[in-house]
């Protein structure tokens, strides 16, 4: 680790730092990347793995595969909602590639931005490389492309916290402090630093959980529009609940109210409708992919709706 962290304050801008490969290698052959060096984290034995802590809560760290989270007992029994959000990103393969502290750290995803060198040019590039206009929201001056992980909308609802390592020492942030919902400057991360575990509080345990996504291709695809729910109950009231979404925004984002909304009340019809329309209200999906943002928009309500009942019927058992 030392030695990580002393190559990248070394070579600053000119590095980037490589976990899975899984987005970082294609966006570099798409030109979207170029650096000089790629530091290689796969060898960082600390921090892989899932460590139960004695509080009740848990640690992973960064390098942890997507699937191992996919396939994790502990996590699939404490905190389902991460577990279900990781069997939904992408591929087999590239779950066993990926990790989670790159899933966290993912590029935001444009229609406009996600192409070859050629067919950029072909359109005058954009403010998020080598442009200076941008083709969704032309006269702007804002890049709007979509934060695009399964992950962190699950790890929103669980309270999660990240380490975060650089030459000057460790921190720990809430993630909901790490995005800040600029699609060129999508996270809090100084060329520095490393993202290095997630942690999970106890507190967070033992919630319900689902998440539901939109996608082109149901078997290998990133969201369109996503959708995790964690539901605790006591006394067949919801005792408290949030709701998470992603990929219609430039940062993941908790839909806020939803845990007024919910929290007291038994969960029907009425009520899961309510809190689609929460969330659809909160998300501002904008012609960054293939799909309208109106449909995504919608789907994000429909999402919802479902996955509120189907928590609430969970939290049941
Ligand atoms: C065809 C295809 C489909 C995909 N579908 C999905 C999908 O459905 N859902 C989804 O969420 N993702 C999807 N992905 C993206 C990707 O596979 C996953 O997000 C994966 O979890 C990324 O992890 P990684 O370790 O491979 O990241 P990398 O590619 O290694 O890194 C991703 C980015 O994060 C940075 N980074 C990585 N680790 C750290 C760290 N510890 N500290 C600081 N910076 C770091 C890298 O520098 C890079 O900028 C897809 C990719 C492909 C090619
Ligand atoms: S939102 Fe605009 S600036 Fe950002 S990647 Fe898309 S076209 Fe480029």
């Amino acid at each position: 680790m030392a030695e990580a962290i002393e190559n990248l304050e070394k070579y600053a801008e000119n590095v980037r730092v490589l976990a899975g490969g899984t987005d970082l290698i294609p966006s570099m052959r798409q030109k979207l990347f170029e650096p000089q060096y790629v530091l290689d984290l796969r060898s960082i034995a600390e921090i892989r793995g899932i460590k139960p802590q004695p509080d009740g809560g848990v640690e992973v760290g960064a390098l942890t595969t997507i699937r191992a989270v996919e396939r994790s007992d502990f996590l699939h029994t404490h905190y389902p909602v991460l577990a279900e959000a990781a069997t939904t990103v992408a591929s087999p393969v590239l779950r066993n590639m990926g990790t989670i502290g790159g899933n966290i750290c993912l590029d935001t995803r444009c229609l406009w931005y996600n192409q070859s060198l050629t067919w950029r040019k072909g359109c005058g590039f954009c403010i998020k490389k080598d442009g200076d206009l941008c083709h969704v929201a032309p006269g702007g001056t804002k890049c709007w492309a979509a934060f695009s992980g399964d992950t962190p909308p699950a790890l929103l609802c669980l309270k999660a916290e990240i380490e975060i390592v650089s030459p000057n020492g460790i921190r720990r942030i809430p993630l909901a402090e790490f995005y800040t919902g600029l699609g060129d400057s999508y996270r809090k991360l100084h060329s520095n630093e490393l993202v290095t575990r997630v942690f999970l509080p106890a507190g967070s345990s033992g919630y319900r959980g689902v998440y539901r996504k939109l996608r082109v291709r149901g078997s290998i695809d990133y969201p369109l529009a996503g959708v995790a729910v964690a539901i605790k109950r006591s006394n067949g009231h919801v005792a408290d609940a949030r709701i998470g979404i992603t990929a219609v925004n430039p940062r993941p984002l908790l839909v806020k109210g939803a845990t007024e909304l919910l929290t007291g009340k038994s969960v029907d019809e009425t009520l899961a409708e309510a809190a689609g329309d929460l969330a659809a209200k909160m998300s501002k999906p904008l012609t960054t992919s293939a799909l309208t943002p109106e449909y995504r928009r919608e789907m994000i309500r429909v999402f919802t709706k479902r996955a509120v009942l189907a928590a609430a019927e969970a939290s049941q058992n």
